[in-house]
């Protein structure tokens, strides 16, 4: 007995809900050891009894046999004086701890539950919220910590005796899932007309919807995270509906599909992007389109790629295999505003929308959209965070204290660090909008709560008018700004583990500049724990301000009258005005604004029904151009001048060339633009950042010949180049700059 010892282990990471108790159930027991294990509000904790040999070897495994989606984030071990122990027991969760446990997105359903529910002889056939512990909702249930069924909207469905069996065998594969349902006990679907009358009940319910959507009627379908707005897509007058009703001009629609094999149908999908697809996450991911007359015209008006997801829960695969054919799905909201969660709420707001609902008794705890997903040269980039990568950190390099990062005003998105782990909010919205912020301070104090962090210090954009930097100066704690395109920078940092010095090329569509005047064709230095903005595109007058960015012609005028000055410039009088006054109209440095202005002067947009929607018609515009001309941008002094290139450029237009080959020679000349400076500064890390970096072009032509002049280039990966980066560099500032 004098080998005989006791250990006892404290873990943290994505420990609960995946299977992790009844592992280490199995393998104690394997082991013949004593002891017990339990979730806590930290993670989990557990002790176990036996030889030195059998403890070693159990040690070992803990970390090579882990369940698929475990993570340990920390590990600690004590040991204690045996004890005598020879029985392993799985114990209550302890609630009563400080620490943090880290909660788990939602995932996909896994093939074992696929199977279930495609099986006449399975007791949950045809089931629509069978899950296990490797599959299901995680997030968008629980309320608060640690995860167990009273702590999620479960609570209110007690488990038959059957489950209750499957909750309690450690052999099961439901060993202790908290979700846990079945036909007799869970949640049931039911169909609703637009006035919110009971149709069908279950299976009927189902059918009835089917029914709709085939007959090319919208149906608003409450899934996993909120809602979603169902419709045939290959039927363009219902498209164009749902577009009308949705007052979503030319914003391209996601779509479902069935199978993979349906999605190679409509797309180019690589390995990487199909295991991607595929994946627990199961984002929606951008991919180039292959055939377009199985989708009606009005999906993705004039765009090459689609955005595309498979089911990722047992109704939408349901659903899915009944249609048969590819529906739209996107996000069940109004304009801006959150996505819905509620079946009563979402009745008021998208009763005018869709003709019938599709709902079900389970609620929902919070609002999570699906995630956008893009390979952009080889690497998959976040375009948009939430489903499925929310709430897992981002774990950084060196410790932070306790601080709340307030983000941008478009595409907000909050962090709350401590420690070594980020905690990034799902993708909120635009902030301008009421339903908007109301989320936003919601989704504060959520996270908080949650993640068990009390910051001590605030950090918001230096916008002085945006309504999350409001927010922050009223939170009552220290509060630091950080400069818009510094944050973008900072972002790609934190995630990269990068140390300086950095140039960070941070182009986007406006941010408050440190001189007052809107910025967004930076270049930023790092170094020695501040940052120093080292060039910058030409600026030009932006008549009317943010009234540009929904209407590129501005941009246009404000650019030639810089380039050419007034004398024969035709533009609408109260234009001319302004541009003569600078009455409401700033200076600015936006390469956005320049994309817009480009894409005006060829006559590709003539209005943005979203931001960036003209920059996208240039990218989309690009064609082959044998020549590899380039229009030339000079870096004069800290300037890099656009007017040799504009007066190239409108020479090229005037002299009858191409449109696509004309977008192509500008792309090239940003990329030679940005080499220009880099190679100035000598700086061997550069990170891209911003908005304009969603472009695919742009950012696979800058990685590539910034690599092949030796730098090392990065982006944000784990989130979007856009806003929805801002906080994550808002709280790196903390230990940065
Ligand atoms: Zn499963
Ligand atoms: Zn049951
Ligand atoms: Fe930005």
């Amino acid at each position: 007995m004098a080998d005989r010892k006791r250990l006892h282990y404290r873990i943290q990471g994505t420990v609960q809900g995946v299977g992790f108790r009844p592992f280490v159930y199995r393998l104690a027991r394997e082991g013949g050891l004593g002891g017990w294990v339990s979730n806590t509000a930290s993670g989990v904790e557990l002790e176990v009894e036996g030889e030195r040999e059998a403890l070693l070897e159990f040690e070992g495994r803990l970390e090579t046999d882990k369940p698929e989606h475990c993570f340990f984030a920390g590990l600690e071990r004590l040991e204690l004086p045996a004890c005598g122990d020879s029985k392993f027991t799985i114990r209550r969760s302890d609630s009563n701890g400080s620490r943090r446990a880290l909660v788990l997105p939602d995932l996909a359903t896994c093939p074992e539950c696929l199977r279930e529910i495609f099986d006449r002889r399975n007791r949950r056939y045809r089931y629509p919220f069978t899950n296990c512990t490797h599959c299901g909702p995680r997030y968008s249930i629980i309320e608060s910590i640690p995860y167990d069924r009273a702590n999620t909207t479960m609570r209110g469905f007690p488990l038959c005796p059957h489950c209750l069996e499957e909750y309690n065998d450690p052999g099961d594969r439901r060993f202790h899932a908290q979700p846990l349902a079945c036909p007799r006990c869970g949640p049931q679907l039911a169909s609703w007309d637009e006035k919110g009358a009971v149709l069908e009940a279950g299976e009927d319910a189902l059918q009835h919807a089917v029914r709709e959507l085939s007959a090319g009627r919208i149906v608003a379908v409450k899934g996993l995270g909120g809602f979603q707005l169902l419709v045939d897509a290959r039927n363009q007058e219902a498209v164009q509906s749902l577009r009308l009703r949705k007052h979503r001009d030319e914003k391209p629609f996601a779509l479902m599909v069935a199978t993979l094999e349906d999605a190679l149908q409509l797309c180019e999908i690589s390995e990487q992007e199909s295991s991607l697809l595929t994946s627990p996450a199961a984002p929606i991911m951008l991919l180039p389109r292959k055939d377009k007359s199985s989708v009606a015209p009005g999906v993705a008006p004039h765009s090459p790629t689609l955005g595309l997801m498979l089911p990722y829960t047992p109704l939408h695969h349901l659903l899915m295999r009944e249609l048969g054919f590819p529906v739209v799905a996107t996000s069940g909201n109004l304009g801006e505003e959150p996505i819905l969660i509620d079946e009563h709420d979402a009745l008021a707001k998208l009763g005018r929308i869709a003709d019938g609902f599709l709902v079900h008794n389970r609620p929902i705890a919070r609002p999570v959209d699906d995630s956008v997903v893009r390979v952009l040269a080889g690497k998959p980039t976040l375009l948009r965070r939430a489903r499925g990568y929310v709430p897992l950190p981002i774990r950084v390099t060196q410790p932070l204290d306790p601080v709340l990062a307030v983000g941008g005003q478009l595409k907000n998105c909050v962090a709350l660090a401590e420690g070594r782990d980020i905690f990034l909010s799902q993708h909120i919205g635009d902030l301008t909008n009421t339903a908007a912020y109301e989320r936003f301070v919601a989704t504060v104090e959520d996270m908080e709560r949650l993640h068990r962090i009390t910051p001590r210090q605030l950090v918001c954009d230096a916008h002085p008018d945006y309504t999350s930097t409001r927010f922050a100066e009223r939170y009552g704690l220290p509060l630091k700004a950080v400069q818009h395109h510094a944050a973008h920078v900072l972002g790609a940092m934190a995630e990269h583990g990068l140390r300086e010095p950095v140039l960070g090329v941070s182009w986007d569509g406006t941010g408050f500049g440190e001189d007052r005047t809107i910025w967004g064709g930076e270049f930023l230095l790092v170094e020695h724990s501040r940052y120093e903005r080292v060039a910058q595109l030409r600026p030009f007058p932006l008549p009317g301000g943010d009234r540009a960015v929904l209407d590129p012609r501005r941009s246009a005028y404000g650019l030639l009258h810089a380039l050419r000055g007034p004398i024969g410039l035709e533009a609408p009088q109260p234009i001319l005005r302004m541009l003569a006054t600078g009455f409401n109209t700033p200076m600015t440095s936006s390469a956005g604004r320049l994309f817009d202005a480009v894409a005006s002067l060829l006559h590709l947009s003539v209005y943005n029904s979203f931001e960036g929607q003209a920059a996208m018609q240039l990218e989309y515009a690009i064609r082959k151009d044998p020549s590899g001309a380039v229009y030339p941008l000079p870096l004069t002094g800290r300037t890099l001048d656009w007017g040799p290139l504009m007066e190239a450029l409108l020479a090229d237009r005037d002299a009858g060339v191409q449109t696509g080959v004309i977008a192509l020679r500008f792309h090239r000349s940003l990329v030679e633009g940005i080499v220009t400076v880099a190679r100035r500064m000598g700086v061997p890390r550069v990170v891209l950042a911003g908005g304009c970096f969603q472009n695919k072009w742009l950012i696979e032509h800058c990685h590539r010949r910034l690599s092949d002049e030796g730098f090392d280039v990065y982006w944000p990966q784990q989130t979007p180049p856009n806003d929805g980066g801002i906080a994550l560099g808002q709280v790196w500032s903390t230990r940065c700059v």
